[in-house]
């Protein structure tokens, strides 16, 4: 039990209910093999190089590889998935947990989201189905994926754009988890979402890009420690930087065709 109420998310997760004592820590996460990038391709794709400098570039599916991403969805028609909210996204929305709890990090939260443990108040105008939920939770060993990406979360602004057409990546900031390392993943994963989903550069915000309408402060500084003054500026640039070093790492000249 103890160790279940130092697991309670914090601040981000504010509204969060009580750890039900019936969930047990142990065992986490039922782990599924590490996702690979054709998976979405189908089994008739095949990868090619082409041009000239076509053979420099890295395939997506090795950056993914790098990624270390795990799928473990929430049960479809459980918790945050009772409501079906299709989405195509158009946006890619940057979080970070703020739970610096012990022992929060992506198995943590994956196991949270699975569990139905991150509530909020449902209202009219502010959260539509009663629980927070996003896309990916990055850590510094791993990525996880609790929901597809053609449905919507609940994780930035209510019923705003930024929930209705964002895919939402949450990271870690647990004590004992390395910053950059969990940042580092996170570009490699935004990179790769770019590439998959056609999204520009300029459409990975973070979250403080969505107004929290009706909130007195309607943009959060999330997430801070990417935020000068609580708000973008330098270090959000830098971040800027890092994903699209990935990105074309693996933009260009290669192209997947199907057979
Ligand atoms: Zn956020």
């Amino acid at each position: 039990m103890r160790a279940l109420l130092i697991l309670l998310p914090l601040s981000i997760l504010s509204l969060v209910a009580a750890l039900v004592s019936c969930s047990s820590p142990s065992p986490e996460v039922v782990m599924v093999k590490p996702v690979s990038g054709n998976a979405q391709l189908g089994s008739t794709a095949t990868y090619v190089s082409g041009g000239e400098s076509g053979a420099s570039k890295k395939r997506p599916d090795d950056l993914l590889k790098e990624v270390n991403l795990y799928k473990d969805y929430i049960p479809k028609g459980t918790h945050a998935r009772q409501y079906r909210r299709s989405m195509n996204p158009r946006y890619i929305t940057i979080h970070s947990t703020q739970n610096f709890s012990t022992g929060a990090d992506a198995r943590r939260h994956s196991l949270a989201l699975k569990n139905g443990k991150l509530r909020a108040y449902k209202r009219k105008g502010g959260n539509r189905i009663g629980y927070l939920v996003w896309h990916f939770t990055t850590d510094q060993d791993m990525a996880i994926q609790h929901l597809p990406t053609n449905e919507q979360g609940e994780h930035a602004d209510f019923s705003g754009p930024g929930n209705r057409l964002s895919i939402g990546i949450e990271m870690c900031e647990n004590r004992g988890n390395s910053r950059s390392e969990t940042i580092e993943r996170t570009a490699k994963l935004t990179a790769y979402l770019m590439h998959e989903h056609h999204i520009p550069l300029k459409n990975v915000v973070p979250h403080y890009h969505w107004a929290r309408k009706g909130l007195s402060t309607p943009h959060k500084n999330c997430p801070h420690y990417l935020m000068d003054n609580g708000k973008p500026g330098a270090k959000w640039a830098w971040f800027q930087g890092r994903v699209n070093h990935y990105y074309k790492q693996i933009s260009g000249n290669h192209r997947y065709v199907s057979l």
